[in-house]
């Protein structure tokens, strides 16, 4: 199935070209187009007319092979050499892409046209710009509190132009506009696009009242959930643990899949460290800080640290991004049609800082990650509470676990009913595997037996 969303783009490549010479650029390629377009209709229609005489005379129409020896190549190798004249500045990807929609139409209205009841089709100055499906490249920024940004890395221009405008790539960059209004529902499409559950399709660069539009085709299969037989009643449950640490246990606890995590603490670290190193250096006014920094105040100076938390978030992003891919994996392969996920809902700020994700954010965007990449599959997730998780006990299956403090004044996990004595996490992860544990836990939780942190 193929769909299509409009967003319009702001231009975000100045150091590429600036924003006036960009639009005189896309302008001028608009143009081109145009008379591109224009050129292919006439020549399919002069070759029409040509076929049509053919007939007349042989009763029949040239069959490809003659047509092929009639004109030394294909009709579209002929035609595209034609309208590269037309558009010298197009890269050759996208002026195909236009060929072949031009020529689709052509053909669809061929009938109409002989027979006098519609007129040949003529394209106007604001035409839109065909995008080739590799002309299109996605990526994101995420700030620190988790707002993202979308960008769309366009590749527009020809050998020959990108040389003449001493141009360091073909490509321009836009930022997609994505409104609050519409944000629920352009967002879960760039992230499915992003993790290529979609795929981006030939799109259209468009220009309406002063503004630039993309419309991003994209596409999708139906086919994923019946390719895969999930059961519903077989469970797979994940556990979150420090460190974005990721646990995956399947088969009543006996089957187990981690993700090692650290790897957003190590990059903050080392971001960290740098951040810290160019303070020093900001401070002492020291022959480290470049040249083109001195004597341009504070500001000018700390410039290098403006896009380090913006780092962070992104690489924060890009995990989470990883990790919902690899989890649903572990489910498909393993044939589980129910996810039971550790909610972390509750837990304090600070603790999450220091146990378990880096930010609070960071642990509901990978936790929606995984619903929405579960839903592509038909897995059904459920959350389940840390806290009534913390109360099941294994060996006995009754949610009966309390912290009991010894003499010396240490707290550790006991088992009221059975005496089976816990660490911390030990019973979650198989408790995340029985079967309703959230049914299960919620009807016999007592609020009085609440276990401290
Ligand atoms: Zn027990």
């Amino acid at each position: 199935m193929t769909k299509a969303v409009k967003l319009q783009l702001y231009y975000k490549d100045d150091e590429t070209l600036s924003f006036k010479q960009a639009q005189e650029e896309l302008w001028k390629m608009q143009r081109e187009i145009r008379a591109a377009a224009n050129r292919i209709v006439q020549l399919c229609w002069e070759y029409n007319g040509f076929e049509s005489d053919w007939k007349k005379a042989r009763g029949e129409y040239p069959t490809k092979d003659e047509n092929r020896e009639i004109l030394g190549k294909s009709l579209s190798t002929v035609i595209y050499h034609k309208i590269k004249q037309d558009a010298p500045s197009v890269i050759t990807s996208n002026l195909g892409s236009t060929e072949q929609a031009v020529v689709a139409r052509f053909n669809a209205l061929k009938a109409d046209i002989m027979r006098g009841t519609t007129s040949i089709p003529s394209y106007r100055r604001n035409m839109a710009i065909d995008l080739h499906k590799r002309s299109i490249k996605l990526t994101f920024d995420t700030d620190e509190n988790g707002k993202t940004d979308w960008y769309f890395e366009l590749a527009l221009f020809s050998k020959s132009e990108k040389k003449a405008l001493d141009l360091p790539k073909s490509s321009l960059k836009f930022k997609a506009v994505v409104r609050s209004k519409s944000k629920r529902f352009v967002e879960p499409i760039l992230e499915r696009c992003y993790d290529g559950i979609y795929d981006i399709c030939g799109s259209k660069l468009q220009y309406e009242n002063g503004k630039w539009f993309l419309l991003l085709c994209f596409s999708f299969e139906n086919e994923k959930e019946s390719l895969v037989q999930l059961e519903k009643d077989s469970i797979m449950g994940v556990h979150i643990a420090e460190h974005n640490a990721v646990t995956c246990v399947f088969g009543n606890g006996n089957k187990v899949r981690e993700i090692e995590g650290g790897e957003v603490q190590e990059f903050s670290a080392q971001v960290e460290k740098r951040r810290r190193s160019i303070g020093i250096a900001s401070r002492k006014h020291s022959k480290l800080c470049g040249d083109g920094r001195i004597g341009h105040g504070y500001h000018a100076k700390m410039k290098p640290l403006d896009n380090i938390g913006q780092k962070i978030s992104n690489f924060r992003n890009t995990v989470n991004h990883r990790y919902s891919r690899q989890i649903i994996d572990w489910a498909v392969q393993n044939g589980c049609g129910t996810i039971q996920l550790e909610d972390l809902t509750g837990y304090a700020t600070s603790e999450l800082e220091k146990y378990k994700m880096l930010k609070s954010w960071s642990y509901y965007d990978l936790q929606t990650k995984i619903e929405y990449k579960a839903k592509e599959y038909g897995i059904n997730v459920i959350k389940v509470g840390y806290r009534d998780l913390q109360k099941w006990c294994a060996a006995c299956q009754l949610p009966s676990v309390k912290a009991v403090k010894d003499d010396d004044g240490n707290t550790s996990l006991v088992c009221e009913t059975c005496g089976a004595a816990y660490g911390a996490n030990d019973n979650v992860a198989k408790a995340l595997c029985v079967k309703d544990i959230a049914k299960i836990l919620s009807k016999k939780a007592d609020p009085d037996d609440e276990i401290e942190n």
